[in-house]
């Protein structure tokens, strides 16, 4: 093992004994001290490397050393300046950093992939620009909102791709894992919302299935789950099919005792149901029932929607709840309201096994079991005020924002080359 020694002695005046002063002398202190740590490790790394270099290139010919050429790059302990050798081959006139070349700093990367993962960390939680500021002030690094949205780009596609060979691996080599414990009573939820197109008036769909099973009490009425799997894309049906079937089968979905299907009762997802789980128990979810009757309602009549939740909740009878919806539509002359009741009415009456199913497996949709999960995963980063997506951007953002709700960011970053 190499060492590299640090000859600087480190000074901190203290002029103060208030420790909010001395903190801060303390940090700037420790920045700085950082930035020549760096300075003077990259220098011992090059000399090192130099004194152990074949000076020839890969076409026979000779290296010549032609000076030294200035580098910045920014890392997460800070910017740092520096000077490398350049040699050009005297034959074939190429020319090589042996120092970046085992710094493993690409030729135009000027920012090291552990400021990239901690940079992007935010950035899945929070918008470019805010991303940003957080890091300003947490490290005094300075970043561009813009800087961070191009680097989620690049990495996003980077992890689609390492998501698709897994997929891969799972349809074409059937290498499907071995589940370790056969699980009772399965979860599949699929969903879908829809955020701001940028790039031209509407909107972009995002698809959402989450795979989930056991349940860990954390306290009286609240409830963790704890082997939850997501999956999101903004790509069609059909490739959303394919990649959360293989989600799916990677989670060990099919080995369970009972596969529950809840959905919101878009006919696509119910299709979804009918024919890539067939054996499934269709579940209508309850949050989209009960918003359904809470708008078609009205302010007007909110005490009678918020009855009809009730006692669909308690009841499961989705045959009581077309005849309430009958009844009030005969006894109103409002033809707006009329109109919202008809559509609830078709809503209701397509989803009636969805909604009766809750007493056949004793688990309603209000009891806590189902997540809403469309809601953490897309609307508290995607859905802000303000916010539009292009496709691509979206996309990549997405893929990333998957990796860390699935709790594989760390290993995702290991297998990058940043130790974590
Ligand atoms: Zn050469």
């Amino acid at each position: 093992m190499k060492e590299i020694l640090v000859k600087d002695k480190v000074e901190v005046n203290i002029n103060d004994f208030d420790i909010n002063l001395v903190e801060k002398k303390i940090f700037e202190t420790t920045r700085d001290l950082g930035e020549r740590l760096l300075r003077d490790s990259i220098r011992g790394i090059e000399e090192y490397e130099l004194s152990n270099l074949e000076r020839s290139c890969l076409c026979g010919g000779r290296l010549k050393n032609i000076g030294r050429v200035r580098r910045k790059i920014t890392t997460i302990v800070g910017e740092v300046q520096y000077a490398r050798t350049r040699f050009k081959c005297c034959t074939c006139g190429k020319e090589r950093y042996p120092l970046d070349e085992v710094l493993g700093l690409q030729e135009n990367g000027n920012v090291t992939l552990g400021l990239k993962e901690k940079t992007l960390y935010l950035a899945t939680d929070t918008a470019y620009d805010k991303a940003a500021d957080n890091l300003k002030k947490l490290t005094g690094i300075e970043l561009s909102g813009r800087q961070i949205q191009n680097w989620a780009k690049e990495e996003g596609e980077k992890v689609q791709e390492s998501v698709r060979r897994k997929r891969e691996q799972i349809f074409d080599d059937n290498c499907i894992p071995e589940s370790e414990e056969k699980r009772k009573r399965v979860f599949v939820q699929v969903d879908g919302t829809f955020v701001k197109d940028r790039s031209k008036p509407g909107s972009v769909e995002c698809k959402v299935g989450v795979i989930y099973s056991e349940k860990a009490k954390v306290s009286k009425n609240r409830f963790r789950i704890l082997d939850k799997r997501t999956y999101a894309t903004v790509g069609n049906i059909d490739s959303f099919r394919e990649e959360f079937i293989a989600e799916c089968t990677g989670w060990g979905v099919w080995d369970a005792e009972e596969i529950l299907y809840v959905a919101d009762g878009a006919s696509w997802i119910k299709k979804m149901c009918k024919y890539d789980f067939p054996g499934a128990v269709y579940l209508l979810d309850f949050w989209h029932l009960a918003q359904n009757i809470t708008r078609a309602l009205g302010e007007d009549h909110k005490r009678a929607a918020d009855n009809w939740i009730a006692e669909v909740k308690t009841t499961s009878n989705a045959r009581l709840l077309l005849k309430r919806i009958r009844s009030l539509y005969v006894r109103i002359r409002d033809p707006d309201l009329q109109e919202r009741l008809k559509k609830l009415y078709g809503y209701v009456k397509s989803n009636e096994e969805g909604i009766e199913n809750w007493k056949k497996v004793k688990c309603l949709g209000a009891s806590g079991a189902i997540e809403k999960t469309v809601d953490i995963t897309i609307a508290r980063r995607f859905k802000k005020r303000g916010m539009s997506w292009i496709r691509p951007g979206l996309s990549s953002l997405l893929s990333l924002r998957l990796l860390k709700l699935n709790g594989e960011w760390d290993k995702y970053w290991a297998a990058r080359g940043v130790p974590v």
